[in-house]
């Protein structure tokens, strides 16, 4: 990939987070401690300040560099999980990878979050919208339905009962709230999809 498509993919992310934080500590709000949204900003801001650092890195690097900046900015729970994603990303992604290349690694990636959270699909986590995000991207479907999907994912955290993180305190009165990580990871599929479509 080349710098400057990096380049954009960051600022992409970063500005569809800064465009819903506060959405997105409206959820955490609901069924967590409210800080999400500003967990999430400073962490992509904190990218965003060194995109072209990153950028001029090959694209293994460059996600791992992502990953070990989103682990030191965003904290919570969910910035070790957020920063192993891109860590693990970039560990097996090939150089120059093609879809399959991207799905193997995404599916690698997030085994890497499911183990570090110690968490699995249908515990009302980001993991609920990653491995459908996975799933629509090893079955060929275009940027455009990978996001739908990614969309759809996340509205359907709000009837899980949540069982792992903070909203898993509150049983079921966590159902019937959309998962903040979920919300948040649909968020950075669309951003990505969009930019990546409209290279
Ligand atoms: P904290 O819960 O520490 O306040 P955040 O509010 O930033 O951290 O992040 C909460 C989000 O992190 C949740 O909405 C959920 O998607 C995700 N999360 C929390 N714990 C786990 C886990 N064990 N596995 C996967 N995702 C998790
Ligand atoms: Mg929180």
């Amino acid at each position: 990939m080349a710098p400057a498509d990096f380049s954009r993919l960051i600022a992409a992310a970063a500005d569809t987070i800064a465009a819903h934080a506060e959405e997105l500590t409206a959820l955490d709000q609901a069924i967590g401690d409210g800080d999400h949204g500003l967990n999430m900003k400073r962490g992509f801001e904190a990218v965003r300040t060194e995109a072209d650092a990153f950028a001029a890195k090959p694209l293994p690097e460059a996600l791992k560099a992502v990953g070990t900046k989103l682990v030191m900015t965003v904290g919570g729970a969910s910035g070790p999980l957020f920063g192993t994603l891109f860590m693990a990303l970039g560990k097996e992604l090939p150089g120059a990878p093609d879809r399959s290349g991207l799905s193997a690694a995404l599916g690698k990636a997030i085994e890497a979050v499911a183990a570090r959270g110690k968490s699995q699909v249908g515990q009302k986590t980001m993991l609920d919208v990653l491995a459908p995000v996975y799933e629509a991207l090893a079955q060929g479907k275009t940027a455009s339905e990978i996001a739908d999907a990614a969309d759809k994912a996340a509205e359907a955290t709000v009837p899980m009962k949540a069982l792992r993180g903070r909203a898993s305190f509150l049983g079921e009165r966590s159902i019937g709230h959309m998962d903040a990580g979920a919300r948040s990871t649909a968020l950075l599929v669309r951003a990505v999809a969009e930019a990546i479509e409209g290279n």
